[in-house]
């Protein structure tokens, strides 16, 4: 079963969850690669945010579940269609435009 369209055998479900288990996960992450970055990164703000079990993402509590719906207030997610990679300008706007928003947890 996939959590948040990463499938827990994938090595990068493996490594995000027992960094967030350990609680060293990164604020930062660089997602490269062919797979789907969205899912990883998903699985990773979600792990951040985690406030359930042991295992983190746990998928079931209200954290997870805003991560997974979309709605979590300290999760962005910040698309550039116009490039390959994310802009330089997108990635400072978005900066800006996040130290006025609510937050729920440390990360930001
Ligand atoms: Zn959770």
């Amino acid at each position: 079963m996939s959590l948040f369209g990463l499938r827990p055998e994938e090595p990068a479900a493996i490594r995000i969850r027992e960094a967030a288990t350990r609680g060293t996960l990164s604020h930062a992450l660089l997602l490269t690669g062919s797979g789907d970055r969205m899912s990883a990164a998903c699985f990773a703000a979600a792990a951040l945010e985690c406030t359930g079990g042991e295992s983190r993402p746990c998928g079931v509590c209200p954290a997870c579940r805003k991560v997974l719906a979309g709605i979590h207030p300290d999760v962005i997610t910040v698309r550039d269609p116009d490039h390959k990679n994310i802009a330089v300008d997108v990635v400072r706007r978005n900066r800006r435009a996040s130290q006025h928003l609510l937050t729920i947890r440390r990360w930001r």
